[in-house]
């Protein structure tokens, strides 16, 4: 089998970086793992050869200057695909002081932070935390990334929003919750609340089925007024459960007949589209680390590391399971 590019990787065992290779094998491009400790690993990263390989021959990809930074591991809700690994039962770490989070925010000195989790409207003290943020350490733009169950309450958004909030970051659906009405009713009346105190939602959908576009497509249609940004995240299995469906960002595309209607995005593995007239990323991880790192969102570690976004997902899924320091 001839390699398309070699490329470096991290190990989905031991998170160690591994050589890996990309190559095109019956119809689709896949990616080979090659870790010296735990052997060889292969998956599916796209099912159109050519669309994965006009986007990794490109090259006028710009860095994202986001910072992502979990100020708890604690949770309310339990989600199917918890990137944050909340739902596991192995002990987490223990939230970060105000102070500490502040002193990580300075040294990083990213314009745009994301406060994430975790869930972090579980912190009593995260209006204190988005003052401090904004004052001491001069954020620009402080997001909380949320699931919208504690902002369904229109007085604490209020507070977060007078604390400097700029926007939210969060759901339009959680997998594991589509039948839970008093889920649903939170994040309903989440998006009611921030369109009366006029706070801005980048939203996002974690799928994994096509067909969940259509009542995505129809809640931004409800909302657009507040809604600047869009997300649509193609499911993988990071924590605990297997994405149930494989497809892929050209299948995205296809569904919602962008297939020649794109942009690049911010690296090889997703792309831009306007979706009724908003900026909207599809994408999905490859664990492609030479293409990813220099691009990706930059997100801290449990252990204070900084590391790109996507790597550090992978890390923290093994860090946390194992309990172990050396990945
Ligand atoms: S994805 Fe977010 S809301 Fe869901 S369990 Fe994980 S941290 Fe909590």
């Amino acid at each position: 089998m001839n390699p398309y590019k070699k490329t470096i990787t991290s190990c989905p065992t031991c998170g160690s970086d591994a050589p890996g290779y990309s190559h095109e094998d019956q119809g689709g491009m896949y990616l080979t793992i090659d870790c010296g400790r735990h052997g060889i690993f292969r998956e599916k990263v796209e099912n159109d050869p050519d669309f994965f390989k006009k986007a990794y021959e490109y090259e006028g990809y710009r860095k994202m200057s986001y910072l992502i930074l979990p100020v708890t591991y604690r949770c309310n809700l339990s989600c199917r695909y918890c990137y944050a690994h909340a739902n596991y039962k192995h002990a987490i770490p223990a939230d970060r002081s105000i102070d500490h989070l502040i002193r990580l925010i300075r040294e990083v000195d990213c314009p745009t932070v994301n406060l994430s989790g975790g869930e972090p409207t579980v912190r009593e003290d995260l209006a204190q935390l988005i003052r401090m943020a904004k004052e001491v350490a001069g954020i620009r733009r402080l997001c909380v990334v949320t699931n919208a169950q504690r902002t369904a309450d229109f007085g604490y958004l209020r507070s977060l929003k007078e604390s400097g909030l700029d926007f939210l970051f969060m759901p339009m659906s959680i997998a594991g919750y589509e039948q839970n009405v008093r889920v649903r009713r939170n994040m309903a009346q989440s998006l009611q609340n921030s369109l009366d105190l006029k706070l801005p939602i980048w939203i996002q959908a974690t799928i994994d089925s096509l067909d969940q576009l259509t009542p995505a497509i129809e809640l931004i249609q409800q909302y657009r007024k507040i809604i600047f940004n869009i997300t649509i995240r193609v499911a993988k299995s990071f924590g605990i459960v297997p994405a149930t469906n494989q497809f892929f960002v050209s299948d995205v595309l296809r569904h919602l007949g962008k297939e020649n209607d794109y942009y690049m995005g911010n690296h090889p593995f997703n792309r831009h589209i306007r979706l009724l007239g908003k900026s909207t990323k599809v994408s999905s991880w490859v664990n492609d680390r030479k293409m990813v790192d220099p691009y990706d969102a930059l997100y801290v570690l449990s252990d204070d590391s900084i590391t790109p976004f996507h790597k550090g997902m992978l890390i923290e899924d093994l860090f946390f399971k194992t309990n172990k320091s050396n990945c």
